[in-house]
């Protein structure tokens, strides 16, 4: 841990280093005049190896920086997920394969649709272009020989583009090795630590970091926030503390803290200190599927990640955004298929199909007032009335058996491993895709942002938590609704946001006024 007193007291408190918290952090005390402490529960990640190698990402997963957090029964889907959150600087953005998609103008149109003024696409431009993580197209160097291969075959069995740049315009559909935020020469990724918090860390007088450091609690006098108790003693906030904790935990603290539904928090017996329904509600996910090859080959050893190409498909065509995408892995990325039995090939490449915009909604919720009982996940997978988020699983299921059968890509492979040939009609499509599926690890939206007027909405659209002072949210949490794309480009972008939005509403000093662009 850093050292601090922790009797201090700051300007702002940020909980949470992670892919949001980060930021705010590091532009707020861009301005001197300002003092910032920063809390995170995990430890730094600076000369951590495992975390900035970004090719060891999988070796993470529950592993000792790895929160795990279960999932409820799913009668729908597969209880076994476990949802991997890294705590540790840079928190997710720290442990994940740093696919970098800037999201789609519909995607921030939905957020403004629900009631979120402010957020509009063309007002969003300024913090994509803003955000100081560094990203590329995967190498040259990286591109494995199987997925030059593949490319083409998908291209040619969905009918899509090959090779688009991504993050350039908005795409219809596409095929192609992925933007990565990642340094080809070094291997280093570019979480929102390595780009945000390592070049000041140390440096700023005005800027404490507290890492292996829990806050336990928000405390409020008078509506107000004022103070957080954490392992280092109550640190108090003279204008405002921000909770970026993330989707699980920032729900978990304000809940923790008497923040939530009141009638549930007195039935675990927590004082209620403001009653806001809305808290844990709307936990919306991109669930995939899963499909496997064994090839009749090793695979060549070129990788960024190991898991570099994508493809989206626009199967309905009732928008311009894509409905659905697949995620390759050149690895076995097998939790779920062995779980059932399937064997498991030493050189494989898996297509994951997910649902970019996911109609099923759960909720989470505390089991206890105890702060070490982990809280419940019900993501109510595929229980849409619909049945949109299952027949997205089985089509996908049946374009990637086209682009398996599709040269030069076919030429690579075996046999088909799971779900296996015998398993053809919709209904055993169904059945093994929402028995094998797992997440794209994008649990999201469990304090929604939306107007005054929604009751439901745990942040207006400032980000300030509704009906109390000097606090506010800045993470995943607040989505409103799904964005179509993996979601970490759209929480930098709301660390970004965030900290303009700190600064306004106190009187601080513009971004313009302290970084000088
Ligand atoms: C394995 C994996 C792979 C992924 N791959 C991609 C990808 O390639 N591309 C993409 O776009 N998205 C990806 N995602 C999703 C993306 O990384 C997350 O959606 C995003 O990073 C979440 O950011 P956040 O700021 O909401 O939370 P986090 O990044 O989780 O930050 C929360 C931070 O707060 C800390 N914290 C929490 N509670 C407390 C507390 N009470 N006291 C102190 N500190 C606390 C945590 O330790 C953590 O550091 C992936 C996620 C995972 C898990």
């Amino acid at each position: 841990m850093m050292a601090t007193n922790p009797q201090d007291r700051y300007d702002v408190v940020v909980v949470g280093g992670g892919t949001a918290g980060a930021i705010v952090a590091a532009r707020l005390s861009e301005d001197p005049e300002l003092s910032v402490c920063l809390i995170e529960a995990g430890p730094s990640d600076v000369g951590f190896d495992d975390v900035l190698q970004l090719r060891r990402w999988l070796s993470l997963l529950e592993g000792p920086i790895d929160l795990a957090y279960t999932t409820t029964l799913q009668p729908r889907g597969n209880a076994h997920i476990v949802h991997s959150r890294a705590a540790v600087l840079g928190g997710c953005s720290s442990h994940n394969t740093q696919i970098y998609f800037k999201p789609f103008p519909g995607d921030w149109q939905d957020w403004v649709d629900r009631g979120a003024a402010g957020w509009e696409p063309d007002g969003m431009e300024q913090y994509y272009d803003r955000l100081e993580t560094k990203h590329q197209i995967v190498a040259e160097k990286d591109r494995n020989p199987l997925l030059l291969d593949w490319i083409p075959s998908a291209a040619k069995a969905a009918g899509v583009q090959a090779n688009p740049d991504w993050n350039a315009a908005p795409f219809h559909d596409g095929v192609g090795f992925l933007d990565v935020g990642y340094d080809p020469a070094t291997g280093v990724r570019s979480s929102s630590s390595v780009a945000y918090l390592h070049p000041i860390m140390g440096k700023r007088p005005n800027l404490t970091v507290l890492t292996e450091t829990w806050v336990h609690r928000v405390n409020l006098e008078g509506g107000r926030a004022v103070s957080v108790d954490t392992d280092a003693g109550t640190i108090q906030a003279e204008h405002e503390i921000v909770v970026a904790g993330g989707s699980v935990d920032t729900p978990r603290l304000l809940l923790l803290s008497g923040i939530g539904p009141a009638d549930d928090l007195r039935e675990l017996g927590i004082d209620v200190q403001h009653d806001l329904a809305g808290v844990g509600e709307n936990l919306i996910d991109h669930p995939e599927s899963i499909i496997i090859w064994e090839l009749n080959r090793p695979l060549p050893p070129e990788g960024a990640m190991d898991a570099d190409c994508a493809l989206f498909v626009n199967r309905l065509d009732r928008d311009f955004r894509p409905d659905l995408m697949y995620h390759t892995y050149q690895l076995p990325f097998t939790f779920n298929t062995e779980r059932l039995g399937y064997p498991v090939p030493e050189h494989c490449i898996c297509m994951t199909p997910n649902i970019p915009r996911s109609k099923s909604v759960g909720r989470m919720w505390l089991l206890s007032k105890d702060p070490a009982i982990k809280p419940a996940l019900d993501f109510r997978y595929f229980t849409d009335e619909e049945n949109y988020d299952e027949q997205t699983i089985v089509d996908g299921l049946k374009i990637a058996r086209e682009v398996a059968n599709t040269e030069p890509f076919k030429g690579w492979l075996k046999r088909e491993i799971a779900p296996g040939p015998k398993i053809t009609s919709d209904a055993d499509l169904s059945t093994y895709g929402r028995a094998v599926h797992h997440t794209v690890y994008h649990p999201s939206g469990t304090c929604r942002m939306g107007a005054e007027t929604d009751e439901l909405a745990v942040v207006d659209p400032t980000l300030r938590v509704r009906g109390i002072e000097g606090l506010s949210i800045a993470d995943g949490s607040i989505f409103p609704t799904m964005p179509t794309v993996n979601p970490m480009v759209a929480t930098f972008m709301i660390g970004e946001k965030a900290a303009d939005l700190v600064r306004e509403r106190n009187g601080f000093r513009a971004h313009q006024a302290v970084a000088g662009d």
